[in-house]
């Protein structure tokens, strides 16, 4: 797992796997990235809205392992656009992490939660423009979207000058996001899987039961390397050191012909 890089587009290496902490309060968010990089992985994926970075960034601080081992993501809020209120959020985030740099900030998402499918695209483009200036100074190695549609990344690679590199979207087995992931991959942008395990509710799925036990894995381990099989990188979160272990365990291959059949397996999210 931890050997195993995708590439960006500008070159830079991101790890197969990462850590995702949403829904991790910041009290808990020490333990949790102190076990996640205790156990191997190098790669934490947190946002300003999580409310977790300081801990998040003393976590890594804290563990000795070198700034430049660990690859750190982090998001701008959905509700916050513009040039220059992107700077500033940059900047609040830096300081919650105690970094001088990011490895990635993605765009949280192209419209506010509590409106969701609203048209930014003006305010996205200049949130973009705002992201290639954070870019350029060096203050981020990598800069990607999360949550945006073929059209929201179609308008900012027309109006801007750098392609993201990564969009963060949800993917597990029953959302497989066919399109998106054609047009990311032919962007040469890397597509984030987050919420490999649908939030824990294709755990008890029956297909996906079956399945594990024929490759002598568990649910969580055939859903999380079922994004690697689609060329995803997967966020599991847990707060459970022997599921953060379990998670990272992924040395086996899924057949395509299984991949196939897990394919048809409908969207069991219990939204
Ligand atoms: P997930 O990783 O799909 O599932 C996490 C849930 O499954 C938790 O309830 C966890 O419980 C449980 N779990 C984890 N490993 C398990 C195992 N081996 N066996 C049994 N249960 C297990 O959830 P997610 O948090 O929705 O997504 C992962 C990450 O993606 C997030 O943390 C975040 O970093 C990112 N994300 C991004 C966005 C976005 O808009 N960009 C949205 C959602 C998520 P315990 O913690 O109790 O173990």
């Amino acid at each position: 797992m931890k050997e195993k890089k995708f590439v960006f587009h500008n070159g830079v290496k991101i790890p197969y796997i990462g850590f995702g902490t949403w829904q991790i309060p910041n009290k808990d968010a020490y333990d949790a990235v102190t076990m996640a990089l205790k156990n191997g992985y190098t790669h934490i994926d947190t946002a300003l809205v999580y409310r977790n970075e300081e801990n998040v960034g003393k976590a890594i601080k804290d563990s000795g392992l070198s700034r430049d081992s660990i690859f750190v993501t982090s998001k701008l809020p959905a509700h916050i656009k513009g040039y220059d209120q992107t700077l500033r959020a940059f900047n609040k985030t830096l300081t919650n992490l105690g970094m001088d740099y990011l490895d990635l900030y993605l765009i949280h998402a192209p419209w506010p939660w509590n409106d969701i499918g609203k048209d930014c695209t003006k305010e996205n483009i200049q949130t973009w423009k705002a992201m290639e200036q954070l870019y350029n100074d060096g203050k981020i190695r990598a800069i990607g979207v999360s949550n945006f549609s073929k059209e929201d990344i179609q308008a900012l690679i027309d109006a801007c000058d750098i392609v993201p590199m990564a969009n963060q979207i949800p993917f597990y087995i029953g959302r497989d996001q066919k399109d998106l992931l054609a047009f990311c991959k032919k962007n040469e942008i890397v597509v984030e899987a987050y919420s490999p395990l649908a939030t824990g509710d294709l755990l008890d799925s029956p297909e996906v039961m079956e399945m594990a036990k024929k490759y002598d894995v568990t649910p969580a381990q055939l859903a999380i390397r079922y994004c690697i099989e689609k060329e995803t990188l997967p966020l599991p979160k847990s707060t459970h050191e022997s599921r953060i272990i379990e998670n990272s365990k992924l040395d086996y291959t899924i057949s395509s012909d299984d991949v196939k059949k897990l394919d048809t397996i409908q969207d069991v999210r219990k939204k």
